[in-house]
């Protein structure tokens, strides 16, 4: 039991970057966790409870069931809610959640889950301007960069439609007019011609790949999808800062604006004699 002291040291913010995928974390194998831990598992998926003092005669019947088809751990006389692999991890090595999953990551192939978002993040943190990494959705970062904000209403439908409907593989698609218009509700082409121009040759985040000419008719365009471009990528950025720096000088008019007006308030009622806490 040798491996039960091993004591792990690490932070959150540890696990930020590259953070493991954590739904593959809980798939890993319970019964290969507890032997990692030192701990012998049975035949018939049984094991000594970590508390035997618990038990009469320390448990020396185990009582421990572990499920193979839910991958959890169950004490039967402790009766504690069935335990997950993580859950094991910390009550062996009185860990915390993170270094648990540390643990295993460190003794089990775990793929990393998408770029950008800590482990446990929730939907409060995404509200926020993002201050590290770009998740892989175009219209993510589209959005939270700043950049959707500097869009006309007709740019942002065509590029809409164009990471919508693009081919994965190649990160391009052929659409023709007629369809643009179709999905965008944009009935006028010389608007669409000017945010394909716009979307190309300002923001560089689509290359027109134009369709050939046979018998005198347009074949489709091909759209390449850039976001990798150097261009888009530094124009992102400077959205994304003056968006961050907006928002920052927003928060401290905020804060300022409210304790303008708890002065006022406080004046106001020491003025109609009421006493204020
Ligand atoms: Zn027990």
């Amino acid at each position: 039991m040798g491996t039960l002291t091993d004591k792990v040291t690490c932070s959150n913010s540890n696990l930020r970057a590259g953070s493991p995928d954590l739904a593959a974390v809980k798939m890993i194998d319970i019964e290969q966790v507890a032997t990692a831990l030192g701990i012998d598992v049975l035949p018939g998926h049984r094991a000594t409870c970590l508390h035997p003092e618990r038990h009469k005669h320390h448990d020396a019947h185990p009582s421990v069931h572990i499920d193979r088809k839910r991958n959890k751990w169950k004490c039967f006389v402790c009766n504690d809610p069935a335990a997950s692999n993580i859950d094991l991890v910390m009550e062996a090595l009185h860990v915390d959640f993170p270094q648990a999953i540390r643990w295993i990551c460190e003794r089990f192939e775990v793929p990393p889950a998408k770029p950008g978002r800590p482990i446990g993040a929730k939907n409060k943190w995404q509200c926020r301007p993002l201050h590290a990494g770009w998740t892989s959705d175009p219209i993510d970062v589209i959005v939270r960069s700043g950049v959707m904000a500097k869009l006309t209403p007709a740019h942002w439908k065509v590029l809409q439609v164009l990471v919508t409907l693009r081919e994965v593989d190649t990160n391009s698609l052929e659409l023709s007019y007629n369809l643009i218009q179709h999905y965008t509700g944009l009935s006028s082409r010389s608007t669409i011609s000017e945010a394909v121009r716009a979307l190309s040759e300002e923001w560089h985040m689509i290359m027109v790949v134009p369709g050939p000419y046979i018998d005198g008719k347009r074949f489709t365009n091909r759209y390449i999808l850039t976001f990798d471009d150097p261009r888009f990528i530094a124009l992102r950025d400077q959205a994304y800062s003056a968006m961050r720096a907006q928002w920052e000088r927003d928060s401290v008019f905020r804060g300022e604006e409210r304790l303008r007006r708890k002065k006022e308030c406080i004046a106001l009622l020491s003025n109609t004699g009421r006493s204020v806490h």
